[in-house]
């Protein structure tokens, strides 16, 4: 099954570019001229996001805010004219997870997606013990309830399931957690692992995750 793509740009004419590319890429794009049908078209099988900065009715950026707090969690990729370093990190912190700066080769926006696609866990879903991952949508669920997991969350969650019981290793987990090259503590790390616990704990998980002190941690 081709990844849905919501593509939600205003030029038009680099909106038909971009549709025309990321079926030749075999994405199944879906457009969107605007903030307000970005957000009314982002539902849960979309699989990933491409998200104009400069949009007529809203700012890119507080449309990716507001699907972040509704809890959508497929990986966004910005698009924008601007791309002055605090430009690309407002970006970030509004919950993107790339940010493409316009002029691009399609290529690298189709390159870009697969990549958040691949951070973004494993597709179709996995499971392990009472705990289901869906890459579609981001959703998980431990023994049919819930987990509402942020992006970081999901992507130190997926590497984990997959594993089924198996050690995972502290820097394999920093690799599908955060984009390559980010710098990472140990008590970042920690500290998204220990919340990634409480709320498997509050869902009502059998499972948790353990730490082999030095080397990794595994579901169990
Ligand atoms: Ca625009």
């Amino acid at each position: 099954m081709r990844p849905k793509i919501l593509v939600v740009e205003d030029d038009h004419a680099l909106r038909d570019v971009l549709l025309r590319g990321l079926r030749e890429e075999e994405f199944d794009p879906v457009p969107a001229a605007d903030g307000a049908t970005g957000l009314r078209l982002a539902s849960p099988d979309v699989a990933a996001l491409v998200l104009d900065v400069g949009l007529p009715d809203a700012d890119g950026r507080d449309v990716c805010q507001a699907l972040r707090a509704n809890g959508f969690l497929a990986p966004v990729v910005f698009l924008s004219a601007r791309h002055q370093l605090h430009d690309r990190l407002s970006g970030f912190s509004a919950g993107g997870d790339d940010y493409l700066p316009k002029p691009f080769h399609l290529a690298e926006l189709a390159a870009r997606l697969r990549a958040a696609l691949h951070r973004a866990g494993p597709c179709p879903p996995l499971a392990s013990g009472d705990l289901v991952l869906n890459a579609v949508g981001h959703h998980v669920t431990a023994g049919g309830v819930a987990v509402p997991l942020s992006p970081t969350e999901f992507r130190l969650l997926a590497p984990l399931v997959a594993a089924r019981g198996d050690l995972v290793r502290r820097r394999e987990l920093i690799r599908a957690g955060w984009p390559e090259g980010a710098y990472v503590s140990d008590n970042t790390l920690d500290q998204y692992l220990s919340r990634l616990r409480r709320k498997l704990r509050e869902a009502g998980s059998r499972l948790t995750v353990q730490t082999a002190r030095g080397i990794g941690h595994r579901l169990s």
